[in-house]
């Protein structure tokens, strides 16, 4: 028997731009237009686009459809896209296609595959160059350290564990022949002994450069400005020195790099804001040992000279009082995450499923097993230090803690209440429980404020996903 051949009809020089067109793209295909200009005469239904021929091939219902359409067309030329094309019989045979769903979901499951092992590939890759980062990042790490404290001594008779679990009860050890009498500053303690990193956690790209940061930055330069600060400011800021940035570029406020001090434990972060030197003059350590160490005696701690290109800072000249203090505590560690890059992006999933990125947050609780971390005795030591100007502006941003983690606004309240040497007035656990974070902290800024002869007003708060900003003017009682 011979093949039914002559019901083929070979449509020839198709414009590529008729051909190019894709499903969901608005235009319709190559397959709808070629199937709707068959149909009227008899179409079978199979049809094959020839793209490298730029042609087609359509199989007719029968020989006398097909010869139904070329004589048709032989008085009205076939056109697409403004272009005459070539319609004539043709020997040649349409090959049966897969049924389209089925097609559609096989393509899926070869390109999810593609994609899986592919994945899979690059991340053999990349984990073979993490290694070579890591080492790089930590040679790195330990050469900013050791240009930052090659000069400093540091205070040995200290029992450390004890001031740095002082929220917990402090030391444990039975027979400790250490010191335990404070206070201590935290620049004294061993480098070893306290927090440095040597890889950013700060979500830079996420929310530095973020419509939420850039308001809170405004706000708290136009508060700092009409409050008429002083020019001294430290600030707990990315790696772009977004925050100090901003108070940098206020005429009003008329500050200075070498006034605006940017506290940072993070090792790349620290030797990236000197470098730039536009995001302030940085101090390597946490905003504790800043703090302390404004007033420590020993050679080099309040590392106002020390820089990590091995430079000078510049002097400090002006009052050594704060006119803004802003502490950004969200930092949260953002890993390159192919697989969730490629679930969110591509809609295709890997199994098992990929695990949450780490987080690094700071909420209100944060510092319970290590002081030097909490933002409640940064606040303590802040007030007790004697370092703020009689006009200043304070901004904190903190996390709100994780559903799945505890919430203790009792230990703030204790904290704040031992540091003012009052009993804690609180009307209960329970009271305290149903109050918020930001109320939490509001309580205990007043309560520090009050404690240090300052008057504080709430002037500013911010509500976001996940963390919250509070702004106060401060001023001292009869300022
Ligand atoms: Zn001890
Ligand atoms: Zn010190």
């Amino acid at each position: 028997m011979a093949p039914p051949t002559t019901h083929v009809l070979r449509v020839s020089r198709l414009p590529a731009a008729f051909l190019r067109a894709r499903p969901g793209e608005g235009q319709p295909t190559p397959r709808e237009v070629l199937t709707a200009a068959a149909a009227p005469f008899g179409f079978s239904g199979e049809l094959a686009v020839l793209h490298s021929a730029r042609a087609a091939l359509i199989e007719m219902e029968s020989a006398a459809a097909a010869e139904a359409m070329l004589a048709h067309h032989a008085e009205v030329p076939l056109s697409f896209g403004g272009r005459a094309v070539v319609l004539e019989p043709s020997t040649e045979r349409v090959q049966p296609r897969p049924h389209s769903e089925h097609s559609a979901a096989a393509v899926r499951a070869e390109c999810e595959r593609c994609v899986c092992s592919l994945v899979a590939q690059l991340e053999r890759r990349e984990e073979r160059e993490n290694a070579v980062r890591r080492k790089q990042r930590h040679a790195a790490h330990l050469a900013v350290m050791g240009r930052a404290f090659a000069s400093h001594s540091f205070e040995k008779s200290v029992c450390w564990p004890h001031f740095q679990r002082a929220g917990l009860g402090g030391c444990d050890r039975s027979g400790c022949k250490l010191s335990h009498a404070g206070p201590v500053r935290f620049c004294c303690m061993p480098p070893r002994l306290r927090t440095f990193h040597e890889r950013e956690t700060y979500p830079y790209a996420h929310r530095e450069s973020s419509a939420q940061k850039l308001a809170v930055n405004a706000a708290l330069t136009r508060h700092a400005a009409a409050h008429r600060v002083g020019p001294r400011c430290v600030v707990l800021d990315g790696p772009g020195g977004g925050t100090a940035r901003a108070l940098l570029a206020s005429e009003e406020l008329g500050t200075r790099a070498e006034l605006v001090h940017s506290p940072n434990f993070c090792t790349p972060t620290y030797a990236e804001l000197g470098r730039t030197a536009s995001g302030g003059t940085p101090f390597l350590g946490s905003l504790r040992a800043f703090l302390d160490s404004r007033r420590c005696p020993r050679e080099g701690h309040a590392q106002p000279r020390v820089q990590p290109n091995g430079g000078s800072a510049g002097v400090l000249a002006a009052s050594p009082l704060f006119g803004v203090v802003s502490a950004d505590y969200c930092c949260r560690c953002v890993r390159r995450d192919l697989r969730r890059l490629c679930e969110e992006s591509l809609n295709i999933h890997f199994h098992p499923p990929p695990p949450p990125p780490p987080l690094l947050r700071r909420s209100l609780y944060a510092g319970r097993h290590d002081v030097e971390l909490s933002p409640v005795h940064d606040l303590i030591t802040l007030f007790g230090s004697q370092l703020l100007g009689p006009r200043a502006v304070l901004a904190i941003t903190l996390a709100r803690p994780d559903a799945d983690k505890g919430r203790f606004p009792h230990e703030v309240r204790a904290a704040v209440a031992a540091a003012v040497g009052e009993p804690d007035a609180a009307s209960g656990d329970a009271a305290a429980a149903g109050e918020t974070d930001a109320a939490v902290l509001c309580g205990a800024v007043s309560r520090l404020a009050a404690h240090s002869n300052f008057r504080s007003e709430l002037c500013e708060s911010f509500d976001f996903e996940g963390t919250f900003v509070q702004i106060w003017r401060l001023h001292t009682a009869g300022g």
